[in-house]
């Protein structure tokens, strides 16, 4: 029997709110189940449990830090033991920590790469294995406008979401013959708690639709990278970001 998006489950990392929380939504209306995961927000995060159970579709809490390695890889092989393999990962949680370099701290470095790269071996190593085993799935990376050309003030973030589109190039490259495709989304301004008023006025102007993106904009675009219609794009980056 050919598998449906009934039978597939997701892992939406940072998926407690903004972007990822759109995701796990817009995931859980296409047929879905969810594993949401956050760090520290785990109220939010079971309320976007009930908010999937609402539509019908399962829904599981994973917590932990992913710039941990061993606390994601005992939380992740352990959810993999008792669940079975994944249909896909959306790796999405992130932050960022903005200074021209001359007055970058040390921590605004460390903390972004940690969090926002580092999270690509420490997320993906330890569910790999058994998705390479079903020979099948989808990996979806979120990577930002500052990865493809980098952003003032955004040494850190433009490093570390452009070494992200490197790693899921190249991850693409070592799965593509077992079925499974690596792509990144780019997204631009987008409305959420990361970004703060004056960002968002700051950036406004350079943006030709002259709007900041809906998570849901964001988010249709990874369901689609997560579907079937989908399964000839692989090594590939979307923009989501109004022409910006
Ligand atoms: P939010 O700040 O709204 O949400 C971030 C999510 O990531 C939260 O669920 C948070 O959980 C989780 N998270 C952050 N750090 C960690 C960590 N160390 N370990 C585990 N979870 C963590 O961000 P957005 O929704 O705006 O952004 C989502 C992604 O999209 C990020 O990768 C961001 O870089 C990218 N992006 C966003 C853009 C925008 O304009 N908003 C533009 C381009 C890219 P908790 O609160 O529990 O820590």
């Amino acid at each position: 029997m050919s598998e449906t998006a009934s039978t597939r489950t997701v892992l939406v990392t940072g998926s407690s709110r903004g972007i990822g929380r759109a995701v796990a939504l817009s995931l859980a209306d296409a047929g879905y189940d969810v594993v949401v995961h956050c760090r520290a927000s785990r109220e939010q995060a079971e309320d976007v449990c009930r908010e999937i159970e609402a539509k019908g579709r399962k829904a599981r809490l994973l917590t932990f830090d992913v710039t941990d390695r061993q606390a994601a890889r005992e939380a992740l092989e352990a959810d993999c033991e008792a669940h079975g393999a994944y249909w896909g990962v959306v790796l999405n949680a992130g932050i960022h920590r903005d200074a021209p370099l001359v007055g970058l701290e040390d921590d605004d470095w460390d903390s972004v790469l940690k969090t926002d790269l580092d999270a690509f071996y420490n997320v993906l190593k330890p569910v790999l294995l058994p998705l390479c085993r079903k020979r099948r799935g989808r990996i979806v990376v979120m990577s930002s406008v500052s990865g493809l050309y980098g952003t003032r003030g955004q040494t850190n973030y433009s490093a570390a979401k452009a070494g992200l589109i490197g790693a899921a190039k190249a991850l693409a490259m070592e799965l593509a013959s077992r079925g499974i495709t690596v792509n990144a989304v780019a997204p631009g301004l987008i409305d959420t708690s990361m970004v703060s008023d004056e960002e968002r006025e700051r950036i406004l102007p350079f943006i030709p639709m002259r709007r900041a993106g809906r998570p849901e904009e964001v988010a249709a675009v990874v369901r689609f990278l997560l579907s079937d219609d989908a399964s000839y794009i692989t090594r590939s980056v979307i923009p989501v970001s109004g022409g910006l």
